[in-house]
């Protein structure tokens, strides 16, 4: 997509009665429909062994067809309402070429095992349910009720949300594999015998405060070392926070939070059934932390991270610079000195003058290892 066309897409107002928000809704069953339909086609490339055994095939089917059913009726709505019939007739030709690809091979092709594909299904469902809970939810608690839905930068985080999605089996190959060839002489069985036999919920707080105690120390080294600032300073270069802010992370930033964070899991061997449950509670809380919505929890703002807490941490106002690193723990800022939550609410977002981090994705991608110009000496 040319730069062009981003920022067309962005900042757009999706006001009632235009036939905008119809497009909108057409254009995105649309897209969500075909590549539906290619999981359907090539599942063994495209979709993930973990998720294709839980699928219900006939119950994926309804739902596709009824996707590409209320998609196909949006846009023509859309033709009808909005003077710019273009939107609305893409979003009839995008479910027009979903029905097409759907209605052949339907049922695909019986699985065979493969070592390389593409969580192409992680990523249709986990934004079409994050889509579906968090929009109305910042819809009707926003923080800042102007803040549009289609706001300046969505494409680029939409951008990152499908690379992290998509590149789920690159991400864990340069994080768990690495991780395990370097410190497996020194696990212990004993210890993760140990450990794995705790009750679940013992184990799941532990891993909180184990991992949440290393992210602390990442995220601070990220905004004290200026090499890694370039790249942490990515994620801080949204100027409006909602949910879809939270995937604007620099792949390199990824592999190591999570590579880092992975090392005590492995030394203390946490069962799967923990570590999984933690995984998707922390991934939901980190996206919940970032969306505009002006909920302040008032008997729990200390013991949890919650979207008022990390809010001041993307503040680009001067009290509010190198404050809350915790991911989830606040007691960890207030231990180190780092934690800052005045009764007002931050009203600036995004980087100080100082770090200029260009807009698009592939731009940031290059960014932290771009050399930077010397300042020329005051004569
Ligand atoms: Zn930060």
């Amino acid at each position: 997509m040319t730069n062009l066309l981003r920022k067309h897409l962005e900042d757009q107002p999706l006001n009632y009665g235009h036939g905008k928000i119809s497009a909108f809704i057409a254009i995105s069953f649309g897209l969500l429909a075909c590549l539906t339909a290619f999981c359907f086609l090539f599942p063994n490339l495209l979709t993930m062994p973990e998720l294709r055994s839980v699928y219900n095939p006939l119950l994926i089917k309804v739902l596709l067809f009824s996707g590409i059913g209320v998609g196909f009726i949006a846009g023509l709505c859309s033709v009808f309402r909005n003077p710019n019939r273009l939107w609305g007739l893409s979003g009839i030709f995008l479910n027009t070429c979903a029905a097409l690809l759907a209605s052949g091979q339907i049922e695909g092709s019986p699985y065979e095992a493969r070592n390389v594909y593409a969580g192409l299904d992680y990523f249709i469902l986990t934004l079409l349910v994050l889509a579906l809970v968090f929009i109305p939810m910042e819809r009707m608690f926003a923080k800042y009720q102007q803040q549009k839905i289609l706001r300046k930068g969505w494409v680029t985080d939409l951008k990152y949300f499908m690379f992290s999605h998509l590149g789920i089996q690159l991400l864990a190959f340069f994080t768990i594999i690495p991780a395990q060839v370097l410190f497996n002489q020194w696990i212990n069985p004993r210890l993760h015998q140990l450990v794995s036999s705790q009750p679940l919920a013992l184990q799941f707080l532990e891993i909180l405060l184990v991992v949440d105690f290393f992210s602390y120390w990442i995220h601070r080294s990220m905004h004290k070392v200026p090499r890694l600032w370039r790249i942490h300073a990515v994620h801080h270069s949204s100027l409006q926070m909602d949910w879809l802010a939270s995937s604007r992370v620099h792949v390199a930033e990824l592999i190591l939070n999570r590579f880092v964070g992975y090392i005590p899991l492995l030394f203390l061997g946490f069962s799967p059934a923990a570590t999984y449950a933690y995984l998707i509670f922390i991934s939901f809380h980190a996206i919940f932390i970032h969306a505009n919505v002006r909920f302040r929890f008032p008997y729990l703002r200390w013991m949890i991270a919650t979207p008022e807490f990390h809010h001041w941490h993307h503040s680009s106002e001067d009290e509010a610079l190198d404050k809350n690193f915790a991911a989830f723990l606040p007691i960890y800022d207030v231990i180190f000195k780092t934690a800052h939550m005045p009764a007002h609410l931050p009203q600036r977002y995004g980087t100080t003058p100082s770090t200029k981090v260009p807009e698009g994705f592939v731009d940031q991608l290059i960014y932290p290892f771009k050399k930077r110009k010397k300042k020329k000496a005051a004569p």
